[in-house]
């Protein structure tokens, strides 16, 4: 099974890398994060607080999620827009800090890629929990500036200064927290993105592949 891991902060480059580099190798990519985005906005749109951690934990193992390129349905509505709104992202790392929940989630991810014979998959602990046998373990960084700036410009509504705050307190709780934290694995290839363009990296990662 040849899995690809990409694990990093969020604006380090990851979905357009993943997708861009599943297409060149002709594997399937799924985002992990857009699923932890899918059970808080089925958190929230059922009225139960994120931080409950019994009934988000019923919640994660009840949904149904499919992500596919870009998009995902929750329980068979598509939520596409709605998990990459304010409400989602307040909520995604406080229901992703449940190891219930995780555990939820690594399970599925690792389903997923089972029955397709490997895959590109990105997200925080692709390359330390779900797949530590991975073929490849890339861990994308860039500068917070240039991350919030890249944000930024995808989520048109919210200025520089709201998404640079949000990506400092998601990378706290991200990296803080006791179940399954954002690391680097030992055996990850470090790729900071702050000045290189997408087709450098791509390069760099079919170099390592093919290396
Ligand atoms: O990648 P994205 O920014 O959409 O991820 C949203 C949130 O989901 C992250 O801030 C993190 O809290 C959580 N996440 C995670 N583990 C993953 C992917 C995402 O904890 N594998």
């Amino acid at each position: 099974m040849r899995v690809i891991a990409l694990d990093g902060p969020a604006g380090s480059g990851k979905s357009t890398i993943a997708r861009r580099l599943a297409d060149r190798l002709d594997l399937e990519y799924l985002d992990t994060g857009a699923m932890y985005r899918g059970v808080a906005f089925a958190a929230l749109r059922r009225g139960v607080d994120p931080s409950d951690a019994d009934a988000v934990t019923r919640i994660a193992r009840d949904v149904e999620l499919v992500v596919d390129d870009g998009g995902i349905r929750v329980d068979g509505s598509d939520a596409s827009i709605e998990i990459r709104g304010p409400e989602v992202t307040r909520a995604v790392s406080i229901v992703a800090a449940n190891p219930s929940v995780r555990a939820e989630m690594v399970s599925r991810q690792r389903e997923w890629a089972r029955t397709r014979g490997g895959g590109v998959l990105e997200g925080r602990d692709i390359g330390t929990v779900v797949f530590p046998d991975a073929s490849l373990k890339v861990y994308l960084t860039a500068s917070p500036e240039v991350r919030a700036a890249r944000r930024s410009q995808e989520v048109t509504d919210l200025d520089y200064h709201t998404v640079a705050a949000d990506l400092a307190r998601r990378d706290a709780l991200d990296q803080g927290r006791d179940s399954d934290p954002l690391r680097t694995a030992d055996d990850a290839v470090v790729v900071d993105t702050t000045d290189l363009t997408i087709d450098a990296v791509l390069d760099r990662i079919v170099e390592l592949l093919d290396g």
